[in-house]
């Protein structure tokens, strides 16, 4: 078993940062969040010789979970989370996608599982803690490797942001009791990947995140 890594796709119009986990030694890995550009994204695995194992949700946003029931068929995997409460979005993405009216090819999604919080999940020996964080989706989930001091954030925390909580199922106050309760006690250490954008260390969006003031 080597080193955890990470390599970032950016897909759909909205370059949600599609993430391929992978262990460099077997090859084996999970691709988080495939919102769309299942060609390109099974593209890339190919190229790069690794096998899928799961696909892994964060939230029913369209551009996380869009292209998920696609990849799933092409694949022959299980798709794996979010919490149940994002099951009213992601049986609508194909209506999010014309409220958004968004030019790529969307399928509703039914997960094979669901998570909670506490639950783990894992590909070969890389297992990683799943913590609910609802206030940008009610369902949102995070991905935390402890050996590793790395997390998947999705859209609950940004570098220099935050996510959005005007879409249906948003709370503001929510989303920062989850950033406080779940998210800023991982560590400060712990590097991270979100749904958009560069990814950062906690540490460094504890002291200078402008969202974070006063939490
Ligand atoms: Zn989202
Ligand atoms: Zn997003």
């Amino acid at each position: 078993m080597g080193m955890l890594q990470a390599g970032i796709i950016p897909v759909t119009p909205f370059q949600q940062n599609c993430t391929i986990l992978f262990d460099p030694d077997t090859r084996e890995g999970v691709v988080v969040d495939p919102g769309g550009d299942i060609d390109v994204i099974l593209q890339t695995v190919k190229e790069n010789g690794i096998t899928l194992k799961e696909i892994w949700l964060t939230h029913g946003h369209i551009d996380h979970a869009g292209g998920a029931q696609d990849l799933k068929d092409a694949l022959g995997v299980t798709i794996v989370g979010p919490h149940e409460d994002d099951l009213p979005l992601l049986q609508g993405l194909e209506k999010q996608a014309a409220m958004f009216n968004v030019p790529m090819k969307v399928r509703n999604v039914m997960p094979d599982r669901w998570l909670k919080d506490g639950d783990k999940v894992s590909f070969g020996d890389h297992e990683f803690e799943v913590y609910h964080c609802p206030g940008h989706a009610p369902g949102h989930v995070i991905y935390f490797n402890r050996a590793q001091n790395f997390a998947h954030l999705g859209d609950v925390l940004f570098n220099g942001s935050i996510g959005r909580t005007d879409l249906p199922g948003g709370n503001h106050q929510q989303l920062l009791a989850s950033i406080r309760d779940r998210v800023l006690p991982l560590g400060d250490d712990v590097g991270f990947i979100c749904g958009h954008g560069p990814g950062g260390r906690i540490g460094e969006e504890r002291r200078n995140n402008p969202f974070l003031r006063g939490i």
